[in-house]
């Protein structure tokens, strides 16, 4: 038996791409921990990370390139070529192509997400505009949401220099993990900590306020503060009167929200949001730390980013020390976006019903609605998808994207797993894990680390990019003008050119396991609004949006970050589905679908877990541990109900991702925010029926 070394890598069980040292004999990765000697670890990981050898060696990893025998979505398949495969990809999307028109072809980018670039460029060279992720469910509203305010990316929270954190819907200890001994230091430190978050999680637990507000009240929230802050002169008038367009209409209408008022919304007292109106905006410098998802999977979900965004610019904590920074450096990968031209050719998918996610600069369509696109051939015909990691349980009625990705002509799907998705491919290709390839990785403050190949590929797994660079290849072979300079270079140019503006070569980070600082890094400034107007049509941060007003009469949108209440607007009969449902809040040891077939996680829950409040399961006949019902206006699914006082009264949450019963199937397909098409996971309806066991 050979010596186990020690190899510096990275996980991406998750997205947070954790520096890990992993323990590796005879080529077999044995165990990981938290790398060691490296900034902001400590030999810590989290419970997905951990059990990282079930994913790599999963029974139900891809091996090999799996061609379709059996009927669409039947799951059958057999082992072919990677040659095979590339041709078969090649000829197909070249066919595609020329019988319907370059769109027809859709390049969806799911988890994990490191290839994104890559496969745009793919796009790009194709000539499709249907280059999409899924952002379309994660994060890319809340981005939405800034840039129609501030017009440039999401400014993070200076919490080395803020005397106030405002932490809004982010329960960091579960979907955050490497934050969280950030968190406590700042706690040490002294910084006043407040917390909104529907249940009281740990990081509420911690906090020096938690304002447990109903799901989705977030814009009520939001606007009382405001108006708490207008009302008591707390508001910094001269950067609102310098930069803010729209502040006079905006003040008029947050007095609809005084604290008593928005109390009967919140349910948080009114006490309660006048002493955080009043640390937020006394006690600054103040910073605010957002979430990808929660407020945005709500119906109002942009609208109520939009009232909590307009927080920092009317206490003027915007680009200041101890606020909310822009961030001009230092370069990271994720930065290769802004240097990949966007494809603006033909129309793409998503952009009659969402304009404002195209006219805000998300360089990507919007699919949400693609299981509908397919079906019923609008804007034109789909025929053809390349995923790559592609998981239909991050979208509502998954069962619908299912049917409609059977409908397809040509679908692959490049996966870890032998998924239900990738069952209903053409195509399967199996990727590699992080474990099993090479990467360059840009971590906090700008320093750059390699991350090494632990184990050789399980099988013949490759590295997406790889994949992708094959593909054009191909591709290239038939059609000359099908190029792109930078996917034919190979794969150590390509981890070059992501070097490039950084100053480093490959060759030097390769031999510094430690990693190394940048050396063009830009410096620090604050308030560049000083020098630049805002990106914004009328120059200034826009509390009442143009781009929205644009699309008043057509969507019905409003500048404003106006409040609208799903629980009052719906046509839902509330007294069949007394409960708000939330699908997705995240418990620490999963992560969407994938990790539901890791043993050590999954038989932590051997059933989906419906938690209720007791005070509601009696009122229902319920026990804890007994099978229940979930049953909304879209399906019905069964689990196990589990007494839970997290949170208050009237909500029941499940998580999804699982195919014993799929919190998803509740969540009606058309049911989204208007704006950013994001799906309604955190504040639909439901009942909940005890059931005789199965
Ligand atoms: S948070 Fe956990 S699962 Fe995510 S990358 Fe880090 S160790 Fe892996």
């Amino acid at each position: 038996m050979g010596d186990t070394k020690i190899v510096k890598t990275t996980c991406s069980t998750c997205g947070s791409c954790c520096e890990v040292d992993a323990y590796v004999r005879d080529g077999k990765l044995m165990s990981v921990e938290g790398a060691r000697n490296t900034p902001l670890q400590s030999g810590g990981m989290c419970a997905k990370g951990v059990a990282a050898t079930q994913y790599v060696y999963n029974k139900e990893r891809i091996q090999y390139p799996m061609k379709r025998v059996g009927k669409k979505g039947e799951g059958r398949f057999e082992r072919i070529s990677w040659d095979e495969a590339y041709e078969m990809i090649a000829e197909n999307l070249l066919r595609i192509r020329k019988e319907y028109g370059a769109r027809s072809a859709v390049f969806y980018a799911g988890y994990p997400k490191w290839y994104r670039p890559a496969l745009l460029r793919l796009a790009n060279a194709y000539g499709s505009p249907n280059f999409c992720t899924e952002s379309s469910t994660c994060f890319q509203a809340a981005a939405l949401a800034w840039r129609s305010l501030y017009g440039n990316g999401i400014c993070g929270p200076d919490m080395k220099n803020a005397r106030t954190l405002l932490i809004w819907s982010s329960n960091l200890y579960h979907s955050n993990t490497p934050m969280s001994g950030m968190y406590q230091g700042l706690k040490k430190r002294g910084v006043k900590i407040i917390d909104v978050d529907p249940r009281h999680t740990v990081t509420a637990h911690d906090a020096d306020i938690h304002l447990q507000l109903i799901p989705g009240t977030d814009g009520a929230l939001a606007l009382s503060m405001a108006q708490v802050i207008i009302e008591e002169d707390l508001y910094d008038k001269e950067f609102v009167g310098q930069y803010v367009y729209g502040f006079e209409e905006y003040k008029e209408y947050v007095q609809k929200f005084v604290p008593e008022e928005a109390e009967k919304i919140t349910g948080v007292p009114a006490e309660q949001i006048r002493l955080a109106a009043r640390t937020y905006a006394g006690n600054g410098p103040a910073s605010v730390m957002f979430s990808a998802s929660p407020i945005v999977h709500h119906i109002n979900g942009v609208q109520n980013y939009r009232a909590v965004f307009s927080l920092i610019a009317l206490t003027g904590n915007y680009d200041v020390e101890g606020g909310n920074r822009t961030q001009p450096g230092p370069f990271s990968p994720a930065n290769e976006f802004g240097k990949v031209r966007r494809y603006d050719g033909e129309e793409a998918i998503g952009q009659k019903d969402f304009p404002v996610w195209f006219d805000l600069s998300c360089d990507e369509a919007q699919c949400t609605k693609i299981a509908d696109y397919i079906l019923e051939e609008e804007p034109y015909p789909i025929k053809a998808m390349f995923a790559m990691g592609l998981n239909h349980r991050m979208w509502p009625k998954p069962g619908h994207l299912l049917d409609a990705l059977e409908k397809l002509d040509f679908y692959v799907n490049v996966e870890l797993f032998m998924s239900d998705s990738s069952k209903a491919a053409d195509l399967v290709l199996p990727a590699c894990t992080s474990y099993e390839r090479e990467e360059v990785h840009v971590g906090r403050g700008g320093r750059f680390f390699f991350s090494n190949k632990a184990i050789e590929p399980v099988g013949e797994a490759k590295n997406d990019i790889v994949i992708i660079m094959e593909v054009l290849k191909r591709m290239k072979q038939r059609d000359a003008a099908i190029s792109d300079e930078v996917l034919e270079g190979g794969y150590d140019a390509y981890m070059q050119h992501i070097l490039e503006p950084s100053g480093l070569t490959l060759e030097v980070l390769k031999n510094h396991s430690e990693g190394m600082m940048g050396k063009n890094l830009f410096s620090p400034v604050v308030k560049t609004y000083e020098k630049q107007p805002f990106n914004t049509p009328s120059g200034k941060v826009e509390i009442r949006s143009l781009v929205l007003e644009r699309y008043g009469e057509s969507h019905g949108y409003e500048g404003l970050p106006v409040y609208h209440d799903y629980r009052t607007e719906t046509e839902i009969d509330r007294t069949e589905y007394p409960f708000i449902l939330n699908t997705g809040s995240r418990k620490p040891q999963f992560f969407h679908a994938r990790v539901y077939r890791m043993s050590w996680l999954a038989n932590i829950e051997n059933e989906p877990l419906v938690d209720i409040h007791p005070e509601d399961a009696k009122r229902c006949g319920i026990e804890d541990g007994d099978y229940v019902k979930v049953v909304s206006p879209a399906g019905e699914i069964t689990g196990i109900a589990m007494y839970n006082v997290m949170g208050e009264p009237g909500i029941v949450y499940i998580y999804h991702g699982s195919s014993k019963g799929e919190a998803n199937e509740l969540i009606g397909k058309d049911y989204v925010d208007p704006i950013s098409g994001f799906p309604g996971y955190k504040g639909y309806f439901c009942r909940v029926e005890k059931e005789e066991r199965r």
